[in-house]
């Protein structure tokens, strides 16, 4: 790997960088004037990049956060609330309610081509074919991929320009909803017909997990729910492309 420049002349060749690159490069390709936050490598240096002028580009915060999030070089459990995320451009509904509450059937009834759909669950099934979540059960690592490429969608929904998003999201509490709609903007639809009904789907379905699942849900409806600490975006691969671990 590449010796990386130490101290003032790592200042040094940042700021010149980020006088060659002062727009965010990602945010360009969609005619949208950011200012650089971050420079990053193109190709992350812990992937073998090169630490040279032509693999490195600008970009702001979120479009830096969203494609780390993407690089999966990140060994840290991927946030289920990232807190960098930006209000979407685009008219945005939050779709929350328990399991087997018809979130998916109603975003495929009312949606259009060309709309963003950020649901988890579809998210892990295009990752693992095959993969069923209330039959299979919790795969970490599996879920840990998914929750991250989710996140780089919900930070992508900042720079959409074209239809609606939607956003299927469990959200048991009322404070965790709002979170998400201080965090996005747009609006939040909660589906509930009853419990006994989504448990009677669930057993319909097959799943008892999801049974027990709109339980748990109920019970997380009704505890206090705190917005997850603020915290940098931290990554094996650091917010300068080095691997953080490599000192
Ligand atoms: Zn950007």
């Amino acid at each position: 790997m590449a010796e990386r420049l130490r101290g003032r002349a790592a200042v040094e060749q940042r700021e010149r960088r980020l006088r060659q690159h002062p727009l965010c490069a990602h945010c360009a390709k969609v005619d949208k004037i950011t200012v650089t936050a971050e420079i990053d490598h193109i190709t992350p240096l812990a992937f073998g990049g090169t630490d040279t002028d032509d693999n490195v580009q600008g970009l702001c915060l979120p479009c830096h956060a969203a494609k780390t999030a993407t690089e999966g070089a990140n060994k840290q459990a991927a946030a289920n609330h990232p807190d960098w995320i930006r209000p979407s451009a685009i008219p945005t509904t939050i779709v929350a309610g328990p399991p087997c509450s018809g979130k998916t059937t109603y975003v495929s009834k009312h949606s259009r081509p060309g709309d963003t759909v950020i649901d988890l669950d579809s998210i892990m099934m295009k990752l693992q074919p095959g993969y069923r979540h209330w039959s299979d059960g919790l795969h970490q690592s599996l879920l840990n991929s998914a929750i991250r490429a989710r996140n780089a969608m919900l930070g992508n929904l900042c720079r959409e320009t074209k239809g609606q998003a939607w956003f299927i999201v469990s959200a048991p509490s009322e404070a965790e909803r709002r979170w998400w709609q201080t965090k996005l903007g747009g609006e939040v639809l909660l589906l509930h017909p009853g419990v006994d009904e989504c448990k009677r789907r669930a057993a319909a379905r097959g799943t008892p997990r999801a049974v027990a699942g709109v339980d748990a849900w109920e019970k997380s409806a009704l505890a206090p729910w705190r917005p997850p600490a603020s915290r940098a975006v931290r990554a094996a691969v650091g917010l300068d492309g080095w691997p953080v671990d490599a000192s």
